[in-house]
């Protein structure tokens, strides 16, 4: 099989095409995998260095936006697997234009090249941040979509785009809805990877509002195996919800990563709300673990304890990319 992964040199895309190449995702028989990447600033060279020198693998520096490199580079392919977008909401709040080109032109121009090229299967990787806020319970498949952020409303937008292309083409696509997702080589910049790299440096961490935010953790593996579970068996048309089953306020999240790193809450710094913040996401799994057999795997503690051993072993990795203080 030949898979197309665009965004495969970002934070979960390069965890997918790790796991496929090191055969962690035995269901998809491999023969090649190519990269289609801008290498924003959100990439990182290194991301892909353990699997660089597998013959599979092909990466494609350019922009999904690109139309006549994006024919080009689907063509040949089985499936294809869409990570690439702008995915950091604060970026969204601050300027929302490449969220809306990225996420929503790229997706429509992926999905043409698809269309034209007769690939056997499109996967939209999605957010569950495409429902806005739930107070209790949990959003199902059919739940209404009310994006808060440009970011949410512009992923909201591509998914949107996808099930059509399935509806009036007959294209096969599968959207897959993860919640939070925390790991290695996440770029510095959202809660997990930037509260754990400031403690590290000796420095204080920003917690929003008054941190009573609830967001669901789940492991960027899971996440993954998650995905190439709805690549394989999912249904076209349909939508998977990838929930952790972990939920916890920022301010217990804080409590756990200032632990983690041996820091006291004086190094919490309340910094004004984020605007439009949504208050609390939760995924109902009970479709996805039915028709896909997945839950998560990784216990939130476990898994966290490893990421922040990860970013203390990888600073090599991290520091320069953070911004100097
Ligand atoms: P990321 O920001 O770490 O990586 C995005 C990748 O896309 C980068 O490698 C970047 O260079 C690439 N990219 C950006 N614009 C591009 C363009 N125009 N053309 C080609 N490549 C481009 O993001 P991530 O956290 O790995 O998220 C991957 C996907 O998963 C996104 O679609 C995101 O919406 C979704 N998602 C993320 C999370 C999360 O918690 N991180 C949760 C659920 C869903």
């Amino acid at each position: 099989m030949r898979i197309l992964v665009t965004g495969g040199a970002g934070f979960i895309g390069s965890a997918y095409v790790r796991r496929l190449l090191a055969g962690a995702e035995p269901d998809l028989a491999v023969d090649a995998v190519t990269v289609l990447d801008a290498y924003t600033y959100a990439a990182t060279e290194d991301a892909l260095d353990p699997v660089r020198t597998d013959p599979r693998l092909r990466i494609v520096r350019g922009d999904v936006r690109d139309a006549a490199l994006v024919d080009v580079v689907v063509a040949g392919h089985d499936d294809v697997v869409h990570f690439a977008a702008e995915s950091h909401v604060d970026r969204s709040i601050a300027g929302a234009a490449d969220f809306v080109t990225t996420n929503v032109v790229g997706t429509q121009t992926l999905l043409d090249a698809a269309l034209r090229h007769g690939v056997r299967r499109y996967v939209q990787v999605s957010t569950d941040e495409v429902y806005g806020s739930i107070a209790t319970g949990a959003w199902t498949e059919d739940a209404r979509l009310d994006p808060s952020s440009p970011y949410s409303a512009s992923k909201a937008g591509a998914d949107l785009l996808a099930l059509a292309y399935h509806r009036t083409h007959g294209l096969d696509v599968v959207v897959t809805r993860g919640a939070n997702t925390y790991g290695p080589c996440q770029y510095p910049e959202k809660i997990v990877p930037l509260f754990v790299t400031n403690l590290l440096d000796g420095h204080d961490v920003p917690l929003y509002g008054d941190g009573g935010n609830v967001r669901d953790w789940l492991h960027v593996d899971d996440h993954c195996h998650g995905i190439a579970l709805a690549q394989t068996c999912g249904r076209a048309g349909r939508v998977y919800h990838l929930g952790g089953g972990a939920e916890l306020t920022n301010r217990e999240l804080t409590g756990r990563l200032l632990a983690a790193c041996g820091a006291g809450w004086d190094r919490v710094r309340p910094v004004a709300d984020r605007k439009g913040h949504d208050r609390r996401y939760a995924l109902d799994t009970t479709t996805t673990h039915r028709e896909l057999g997945w839950s998560p795997t990784v216990d939130l503690d476990t898994g966290l304890a490893a990421t922040v051993e990860w970013y203390r072993a990888n600073r090599g990795w991290w520091q320069p990319l953070k911004p100097r203080s």
